[in-house]
């Protein structure tokens, strides 16, 4: 037995009202809202029906007091028309390098990979706050914000050895019932480059990473061949998925993205590789991008995105040619960028602003970067709205996913495994008589 509990009134992305149970950790039903009340419904619908009116409005303060566990749950809630997504999914994160939970660490400049590896080592051995400490604050604001899974690259290198995978893979375990999370193992100072690391890199495919990582094979490491060789063979050797950083551009990143999509395919790993970034494909003729596109859909290569300034993958185009283009926060208030609070709503924004995104199917576009799209390119199984999906959701107080992208939600209810584990309830105060009287933002 197992209790279930109905989320009536839940507005699904094509506007539509429904009524949503859950138990058990999956989505049970979902049924258009009020059907169950109809004349003619069966008894078992007229008890859905009777449930409805006892359900727990979201508004309410009684909704307050079961969150904060002091009233036994409902069995049912009342969404009163909010919008229910499937939890975000956050594709590339680096929880092992953020400042989060540290004192306020200020940027220092470095203009190449090499000087900004370089740089975070520097800072790195200054921090009191140790990975476990940093990388929880992180994960927490990340589930805090309605993600439901992340993918984190965790350095890897001859100093830090396996000691920051090992942090993360512990607070995997520790947030077992809140977040899932897939690690990579990523060799930030190379490989080629840093002698050692590979037989790291593999210290840590034994540990328990779940993919095989690279970085930028001809521009850091200085040999694309010998440097996938490793990658591949890793990924071969361990069963694993693959997940290679490539910042370069021109025709070095067209060379190494072919290489790549090429032992994709030769090691039948379709679907289950990422080139993360591939600002290369923003600096190329369109048409080219295209053409890599079209092979990166047939090989199984996927682009993640996160909307940088300067180069970035032609999203459309990208997606026209069938190729699976999704997002990650990347890095969050670390050595390499100051931004970001684990919001991959903001993260969609982001990247629809840089893309020139402007209609709702446009917007729609990007928040499939953070959904469906990135569930699909690392492999997350039994995701979405749908019966018998994992009831990892988050509920936002916005009339479409549209705007949801365009304008955010101060309001966020995020459940995992059909159970609420976190939630973020604006009380705004309107003071000055002036303000009263105006239209509320939302009719
Ligand atoms: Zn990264």
């Amino acid at each position: 037995m197992y209790d279930a509990l109905t989320l009536f009134d839940a507005r699904l992305a094509n506007g539509s009202l429904a009524d949503l149970t859950v138990a058990d950790g999956r989505i049970l039903s979902i049924v258009p809202a009020g059907r169950d009340g109809a004349p003619g419904a069966s008894a078992g619908a007229r008890a859905t029906a009777a449930l409805r009116d006892r359900a727990v409005r979201v508004d309410s303060p009684a909704f307050s007091e079961v969150l904060r566990g002091r009233t036994e749950q409902p069995a049912g809630i009342d969404l009163q028309g909010r919008l229910v997504l499937p939890a975000l999914v956050n594709g590339h994160a680096h929880l092992d390098k953020t400042f989060m939970g540290a004192r306020w660490q200020p940027h220092r400049v470095g203009t190449t990979v090499p000087a900004r590896v370089g740089a975070e080592r520097a800072i790195r051995s200054t921090l009191s706050e140790s990975v476990a400490e940093r990388s929880s604050a992180l994960a927490r604001a990340m589930v805090e914000f309605g993600t439901g899974t992340v993918r984190t690259h965790v350095d890897i290198d001859t100093e830090l050895g396996i000691s920051s995978l090992e942090s993360i893979l512990e607070l995997r375990d520790a947030l077992r019932d809140v977040l899932r999370m897939q690690v990579v193992a990523f060799p930030q100072s190379g490989i080629l480059a840093s002698p050692g690391v590979d037989r790291l890199l593999e210290d840590a495919l034994i540990a328990g990473a779940d993919v095989i990582g690279g970085l930028d094979p001809a521009g850091f490491d200085r040999d694309a061949v010998r440097h996938l060789d490793i990658v591949f063979g890793l990924a071969a050797a361990y069963g694993v998925g693959v997940d290679i950083h490539l910042h370069e551009l021109g025709d070095s990143a067209v060379r190494q993205f072919r290489l790549i999509a090429e032992r994709t395919r030769r090691a039948g790993l379709g679907g289950r590789v990422v080139v993360s970034h591939a600002y290369g494909l923003g600096s190329i003729d369109l048409d080219l991008a295209r053409r890599l596109g079209g092979e990166f859909a047939e090989a199984g290569v996927a682009v993640m995105t996160n909307g940088p300034a300067g180069p970035m993958p032609p999203v459309l185009a990208m997606r026209e040619e069938g190729a699976t283009v999704f997002s990650g926060s990347d890095n969050i208030r670390d050595a390499w960028w100051p931004f970001g609070d684990g919001d991959m709503l903001g993260i969609a924004r982001q990247v629809a602003y840089q893309s020139n995104f402007r209609t709702d199917e446009e917007l729609e576009t990007a928040l499939d970067l953070v959904t469906h799209s990135a569930a699909r390119a690392i492999g997350l199984p039994h995701y979405g709205i749908a019966e018998g999906a994992f009831a990892d959701l988050v509920v936002l107080d916005a009339l479409s996913p549209a705007a949801a992208i365009a304008g955010g939600s101060a309001d966020r209810i995020v459940m995992h495994g059909g159970a609420f584990v976190a939630a973020q309830l604006r009380e705004t105060h309107l003071v000055a008589p002036a303000l009263r009287g105006a239209v509320a933002v939302r009719p």
